[in-house]
């Protein structure tokens, strides 16, 4: 058993039993006599274990056949750039949702392949809430329109699904493409709405240096920008199952255990109701009190990344320094924002949360 509770953003905290059981195959999987990390990516062990994390994956997530699902590297930075890449098809212009840092870097990174829409922003709040369909304008010659589920930042979070059919200026044609990063299997999603979902793993869903793409097959057979990288295409990947080159193989293996352990969890609407208990106990705390505080919208606030600050940012040092003699690491918020961020993954355990809880109250009474 571990003694503390990791609420790093990401690279975040993993399930112990998924950790546990790595640490029993590292020296020799399943009677290999190898570990994972030196297997062929191409020899019949990898490949089983490939084809399980992907199975896995697709039953969780209930994802329909006419979708791949791509095992890539680069981190979902770069997917900033090659969504573009892949999916302009001709247009000059993309949309963009901004309600934040991440969606923010998204859309600039995109601005080097095409004119960038903002569909609609959140920034006259703040970014602490997430703009109403109502209030989006797609442009009408968009190639697609990208948003981010989740702020890992500033801790905002669509409870929705955009249905483009409905928004304004929008038709039911348009691909929506989502970076879900860090609110990836954290509560159910239907994959139809989607044309393309990236989400780097190192949050909910394994070790960093693997980005899983699920993308609808139709957008496979538009060409992609000239002279991009035949690495940089999808259609590369998706014709090699993941294999053009090598894949990031123990990410892979990894990601696969946490698909075990996430059906055995009871799949994502379990999960889902374990995720809204945990993010109960805290911001119910934090709105009883005046000496925490959470800027976000009540109704769009992650459930995954929770910031907070104190009545007296003064305290914040000596709120780091006594949480981590508690065991409750990695509470400092990102260094654009200051304060604190509890990120509660999928991984995080509910005693985790308490334990916070506890130790926040705690902190609040000796501090007033
Ligand atoms: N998008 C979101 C929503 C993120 O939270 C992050 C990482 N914190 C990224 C993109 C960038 O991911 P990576 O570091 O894997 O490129």
């Amino acid at each position: 058993m571990r003694k503390i509770y990791n609420f790093s953003a990401g690279p975040a905290v993993l399930p112990e039993e998924v950790l546990e059981q790595a640490r029993e195959e590292m020296l020799d999987w399943h009677g290999s006599g190898m570990s994972v990390m030196e297997m062929s990516h191409r020899g019949k062990e990898f490949m089983s274990i490939v084809d399980k994390a992907e199975s896995d994956l697709r039953e969780l997530a209930n994802i329909p056949a006419n979708y791949k699902v791509l095992f890539l590297q680069g981190g979902a930075s770069s997917q900033f750039a090659v969504v573009p890449m892949n999916l302009l098809e001709g247009n000059t212009q993309a949309d963009y949702v901004h309600t934040g840092q991440w969606s923010k870097k998204a859309a600039s990174e995109a601005g080097q392949y095409c004119s960038v829409h903002i569909t609609a922003s959140s920034e006259q709040d703040g970014f602490n809430s997430v703009p109403p369909l109502e209030q989006w304008h797609i442009s009408s010659d968009t190639a697609y329109v990208h948003y981010t589920p989740n702020e890992t930042i500033g801790g905002v979070e669509f409870q929705w699904t955009p249905d483009l059919s409905v928004a304004p200026g929008g038709n039911g044609n348009i691909p929506l493409v989502a970076d879900m990063s860090s609110n990836f299997l954290s509560r159910p999603f239907d994959v139809s709405k989607f044309g393309l979902i990236y989400a780097g793993a190192q949050k909910n869903v394994g070790p960093a240096g693997l980005v899983i793409v699920i993308i609808r097959e139709d957008l496979l057979a538009i060409p992609p920008l000239p002279r991009t990288p035949t690495m940089y295409r999808y259609k590369t990947h998706a014709d090699q199952a993941s294999m053009y080159n090598t894949p990031p193989t123990y990410a892979i293996y990894i990601m696969g255990l946490v698909m075990e352990w996430l059906k055995k969890q009871g799949g994502l609407v379990a999960i889902e109701q374990r995720n809204i208990a945990k993010a109960k106990l805290i911001y119910d705390l934090i709105d009883a009190s005046s000496f925490y505080h959470c800027p976000v919208s009540r109704s769009d606030r992650s459930r995954m990344n929770i910031p907070f600050t104190l009545s007296d940012s003064g305290l914040d040092e000596v709120f780091l320094k006594q949480a981590q003699a508690h065991g409750l690491l990695q509470l400092k918020g990102h260094r654009s924002v200051g304060g604190m961020r509890a990120s509660i993954y999928n991984a995080m355990p509910l005693e985790g949360v308490q334990t916070l809880a506890t130790f926040m109250r705690e902190f609040e009474k000796n501090h007033v």
